[in-house]
């Protein structure tokens, strides 16, 4: 029973002298290359250029900080546990007095990983934190050359003071989305 088109027939014919210098071949590649020529790139001068990214994207993390500048995170690990990548660590501790500038609840997490490699930007960790502590930004993840430096700590994570991050653009798009 024939299935397809697309079989076939072997054919036994002697090769003439053009084919057997394989020019038909060659002209017929070289016009493949050539047309392609004409056509327009599927890749694009990155970073110079960059591609539209949508108001959704889930990118990089990021810890948030309260109005008045304390740490959001209480480390009680949900968005560990819901993370299908096992992709974040913690270490929690208790919060010393003098320090309810620095975090809002009496404990904090003194060491927070995100590991990069692992993680499949799914968004899980930001729907179960109960703190509004963990975001996912449109901000990449960027290329680096051993695998250390994509285990994010604090130090890459939690938003600094000064130059807060806005989250609000794609949260409205979120919630735009659900209703
Ligand atoms: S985005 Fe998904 S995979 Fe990445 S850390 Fe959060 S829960 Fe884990
Ligand atoms: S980011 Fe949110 S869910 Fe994760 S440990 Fe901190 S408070 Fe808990």
């Amino acid at each position: 029973m024939q299935l397809t088109n697309r079989s076939k027939v072997v054919s036994n014919k002697k090769m003439s002298f053009a084919e057997k210098l394989y020019l038909p071949a060659i002209v017929k590649g070289l016009a493949i290359t050539m047309s392609h020529f004409f056509r327009k790139p599927a890749t694009i001068s990155y970073p110079e250029e960059k591609r539209y990214i949508a108001p959704v994207w889930r990118g990089k993390h990021v810890l948030k900080r309260d109005a008045n500048g304390a740490e959001n995170c209480t480390a009680c690990g949900l968005c560990a546990v819901a993370c299908p990548a096992e992709a974040i660590t913690m270490t929690a501790a208790e919060r010393k007095p003098g320090e309810e500038h620095l975090y809002r609840e009496e404990k904090y997490a003194a060491v927070y990983e995100i590991n990069m490699l692992r993680c499949i930007f799914c968004g899980l960790c930001e729907e179960a934190c109960p703190k509004e502590a963990i975001f996912l930004t449109p901000e990449l993840v960027p290329t680096y050359l051993n695998r250390e430096e994509f285990i994010y700590g604090k130090d890459k994570l939690v938003e600094p003071i000064d130059k807060r991050v806005d989250i609000t653009q794609r949260q409205k798009h979120l919630v735009e989305k659900k209703q």
